[in-house]
């Protein structure tokens, strides 16, 4: 059955992966995003089709729309240079942002899944992260807009749950890449392939002895679509993500072996608050949707990455 899907942050890189597949499922689409980080270039190739509607709209603002039955939300800076920028409207986007999508859910009885993210577990304490843990997160640092603002995302949905009986699904995404990726993202994997590309210094921080696990855009879809075909009880949260863990060291010399360049390794320092270690525990996803798991070996994600990379820079 044909569903009318809102999507928030749809031309950002996952929001735009996703977008395409719900098309592909013959849905009709509208994409909501105030291009903060979102790229036309990742929509653009969509605005012939009947099916989908690009609307310009920061979600800090009320939005209202008739006749939707899911709204994903994803509008959000994510990469600590961009939600770092402006950390004020980063917080404001993820609190005033879910509050206005919450109550478009409720205006139009749709269900609402909230894109939240393994930064809810901080620097952690407990590995790998289980959802149960609740995190290890410092709440006046240079990350606490983002992690801060997520968690208290996460807290309205189930209040909203609990107190209206809004239909909320909570996911928490780990570390994702591929193609659509914006170029200037400021991420370990963007920046490692377009330095090498470049032939520019390799710009690692810290001693690269910290990890985390790398999820291909395509497995992380796979799960998202599960998750909002799931039973109507299971409200989440659960972790999205690739448990196979890497230090950024190993990922480094797998890009250096699979792009030849001339670039030269540069150690910088490591940012505040940096997390030393992430890795999903997927047990709750595997169980509740049906045997979810990654797929794309790293080597394989990078692969297909680098050929997108090549072709837009
Ligand atoms: N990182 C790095 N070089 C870069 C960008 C990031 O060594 O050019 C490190 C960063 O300090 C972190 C890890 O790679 O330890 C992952 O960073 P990313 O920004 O991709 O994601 P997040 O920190 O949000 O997991």
């Amino acid at each position: 059955m044909k569903k009318r899907i809102l999507v928030t942050g749809g031309a950002g890189f996952i929001g735009a992966n996703l977008v395409r597949r719900l098309l592909s499922e013959e849905n009709h689409v509208i994409c909501v995003d105030n291009l903060y980080t979102g790229r036309m270039e990742n929509i653009e190739e969509l605005l012939s089709n009947p099916e989908f509607e690009f609307i310009n709209h920061n979600i800090i603002e009320p939005l209202y729309i008739d006749n939707l039955d899911e709204i994903y939300n994803l509008a959000c800076p994510a990469s600590p240079p961009h939600y770092q920028k402006s950390p004020t409207y980063t917080t404001k986007t993820c609190i005033l942002g879910i509050l206005n999508m919450l109550e478009l859910a409720n205006k139009n009885h749709a269900t609402i899944m909230q894109f939240s993210t393994s930064e809810v577990y901080g620097s952690p304490l407990v590995h790998p992260q289980v959802e149960t843990y609740r995190g290890n997160v410092n709440p006046i640092g240079i990350r606490a807009c983002y992690d801060e603002g997520k968690r208290c995302a996460e807290t309205l949905c189930f209040d909203y749950n609990r107190e209206f009986g809004t239909q909320i699904k909570v996911i928490r995404i780990f570390n994702t890449y591929g193609p659509m990726m914006d170029p200037k993202d400021g991420r370990v994997v963007s920046n490692l392939i377009i330095q090498a590309l470049k032939g520019e210094d390799i710009t690692l921080y810290g001693d690269g002895t910290q990890t985390r696990s790398f999820c291909y855009v395509d497995d992380l879809v796979e799960g998202i679509i599960r998750m909002m075909n799931s039973t109507q009880d299971f409200l989440g949260p659960v972790n999205l993500g690739n448990p196979q863990e890497f230090t950024i060291n190993e990922l480094k010399d797998l890009i250096l072996e699979m792009i030849d360049t001339n670039s030269k390794v540069v150690y910088k320092d490591l940012p505040k608050d940096d997390p030393l270690q992430r890795k999903p525990d997927i047990t709750i996803a595997k169980k509740v949707l049906n045997g979810w798991e990654p797929k794309i070996p790293l080597r394989e994600g990078l692969k297909k990455t680098i050929e997108y990379f090549k072709g837009i820079i």
